[in-house]
């Protein structure tokens, strides 16, 4: 970094860029004293840091500083003596010498050791997040985090979008997931909504002439926290008329490939494609992992007439585990524990030996039966054929999920895997009055080959919306959405949204598509996800300054909390004590 960059008022330098090239001057430099060392009773080595890393000073005399005091130091850069170069200090071949040491500010002794090789527990970690991000993983994490947010910028302007914020305080957005409330003092009884996304705001956007939009949007849903999910978390977010799905995946794959050549320092390929179908059939998941192979195969023909009860299913599919016939029997159990958790009748297993199948089930199955699971592709000596037998989605999506169970590696562990899974279905089972529900929302476009099967088959229409997936983990979802009133109609009935209904909760929006709407089609997908990836972080809260507990709670803040009577009252809210 430029010189004139760093300088301030305080200092001349950051620790970090002090080297050999200001070997001679005297300088001030500004940090915390991450480390102090006694050498006798008058010279003590202090190490000063700030965000760029850390120098070595040497002060003589008594110096009356502790860890985490703020001091401002001038001394003379010098190299340090033979025998003491520090080859992993990017300062490590010189000092400063003859130093003034101010103090700045006082430190009471933190509570946890500011050391990246220091296991420090997390609760401890939220509740002083002001000191756990002094740390230099959080301070990489952060940073890189900044660097990504600024490609993704140049990625989207150099495409020629313009970025427009929205509002925060909004209207129901139609994402199906359950919304934080604001209560409006100046309507009592009236609340505002906190955006799920940017959704309707961004399709005006599009009514309203901007052609490409982006933005970078916190987006809010009050839901389930889990390792990649908070309350609120950010998403790039974009819009754009006259365009169709392939270009809609070009723009994000632009801005993705650059963030991860400027994240990790490579740009990779052309992001391959994938069917929702192919990735079920082949994955058992929409969202698959392509870091290692471990397909599921199909055996639904050879056990077509099966006398297995056990395999009397429309489905049969076999997950081949290479090695894992040595897998014990808690193993084996546990496995099977994960398949009936998710809804299976049970899972067969069948180890693969060189005198043929070895299963408590394997005297029951026909000469084909047994042929089609000792033949599953790749299939040797040593192996493990896990088998499950169900309803197609189901036998899939078990399978899947021990395949993951059984091949992931951490998520942020290379290689990055990225894939667009397109044709997604439009509907996904029904709610509990037996309504439909959109897969991904009610503006989305069915596939153009599909649009006569919305009322008579619905379940089969594919629609136009893709998901972009990176090592396993969702990283966003887009369509091409609805542009014309009579499609909008028919999707909005097929979900069981009336008229009257739809006139209330999106009434707006399909007010402005009478005053000419472009085609249009857009996307958004996780920051948070993205960099915890690029930090190899399987946790999104390890990139996201101040995070919320899996119980949603700040731990620094203490929010959630109560407000005053006073407020309440404004609000005219009030608490019902029994409620909890
Ligand atoms: N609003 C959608 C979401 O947040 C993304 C999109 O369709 O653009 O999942």
């Amino acid at each position: 970094m430029p010189r004139e960059y760093e300088s301030t008022s305080l200092r001349d330098l950051l620790c970090g860029s002090i080297s050999e090239a200001h070997v001679g001057q005297r300088l001030n430099v500004c940090g915390w004293v991450a480390k102090r060392r006694e050498h006798g009773e008058h010279l003590a080595f202090l190490d000063i840091r700030d965000r760029s890393g850390v120098v070595q000073a040497v002060v003589e005399g008594s110096v009356d500083v502790k860890s985490e005091y703020v001091v401002r130091v001038t001394g003379t850069v010098t190299p340090r003596p033979e025998g003491t170069v520090n080859v992993k200090l990017s300062t490590g071949a010189v000092e400063l010498s003859d130093c003034e040491v101010e103090v700045l500010s006082l430190a009471e002794v933190p509570p946890f050791q500011l050391d990246d090789r220091v296991e420090i527990d997390e609760q401890v970690r939220l509740r002083y997040r002001y000191l756990d991000i002094r740390r230099d993983e959080m301070q990489s994490n952060l940073r890189l985090r900044a660097r990504v947010n600024t490609a993704l910028r140049r990625a989207m302007d150099a495409q020629g979008f313009c970025e427009v914020e929205t509002p925060l305080l909004w209207a129901p957005t139609p994402e199906g997931a359950r919304e934080f409330v604001v209560p409006s003092r100046l309507n009592p009884g009236e609340f505002y909504v906190l955006p799920q996304s940017p959704q309707i705001a961004k399709q005006l956007l599009m009514v309203g002439g901007f052609d490409r939009y982006y933005q970078i949007a916190r987006c809010l849903r009050d839901e389930d926290l889990r390792a990649d999910r908070q309350f609120e978390f950010t998403q790039l977010d974009i819009e754009a008329s006259f365009v169709s799905q392939d270009d809609v995946m070009g723009f994000v794959s632009e801005a993705v490939l650059d963030a991860a050549e400027v994240a990790t320092g490579v740009r990779p390929g052309e992001i391959e494609r994938m069917t929702w179908a192919h990735a079920l059939d082949h994955y058992g998941t929409d969202k698959p992992d392509l870091r290692f192979a471990m397909t599921l195969q199909d055996l639904s023909s050879a056990f077509a007439a099966t006398d297995v009860k056990a395999f009397s299913a429309p489905t049969v599919k076999a997950l081949r585990v290479e090695g894992g016939a040595s897998f014990s029997r808690s193993r084996l159990d546990e496995l099977t524990e994960q398949a009936k958790g998710l809804g299976a009748k049970g899972l067969a297993w069948f180890r693969v030996t060189a005198d043929g199948l070895d299963s408590p089930l394997a005297r029951y199955l026909s000469g084909e039966e047994t042929a089609a699971i000792a033949g599953v592709d790749g299939a040797a000596n040593g192996d493990l054929i896990l088998v499950v037998a169900d309803e197609y989605e189901l036998a899939c999506h078990v399978l899947g999920a021990i395949r993951v169970t059984l091949g992931s590696p951490p998520v942020g562990e290379g290689p990055y895997r990225y894939v667009w899974v397109t044709e997604f279905p439009m509907f996904e089972g029904v709610d509990e009055d037996g309504h439909l529900q959109a897969a991904h929302h009610p503006f989305t476009m069915p596939h153009p080959e599909d649009l006569g099967l919305i009322e008579t088959e619905p379940l089969k229409v594919r629609s136009q919306a893709y998901d972009l997936v990176l090592n396993g983990w969702e990283l966003g979802s887009g369509s091409v959405r609805i542009h014309r009133a009579d499609i909008q109609s028919r999707i909005f009935r097929a979900l069981g949204i009336s008229d009257d209904v739809a006139e209330v909760r999106f009434g707006f929006l399909l007010g402005a598509f009478r005053y000419g709407a472009p085609p249009h089609a857009g996307f958004a997908f996780g920051i948070d996800r993205l960099v915890a990836i690029f930090a190899g972080e399987d946790n999104i809260r390890e990139v996201i300054a101040f995070p919320k507990t899996q119980s949603g709670a700040d731990l620094m803040t203490g929010a959630p909390k109560s407000i005053t009577e006073r407020q309440l009252r404004d609000l005219r809210v009030r608490i019902d004590p029994k409620g909890k």
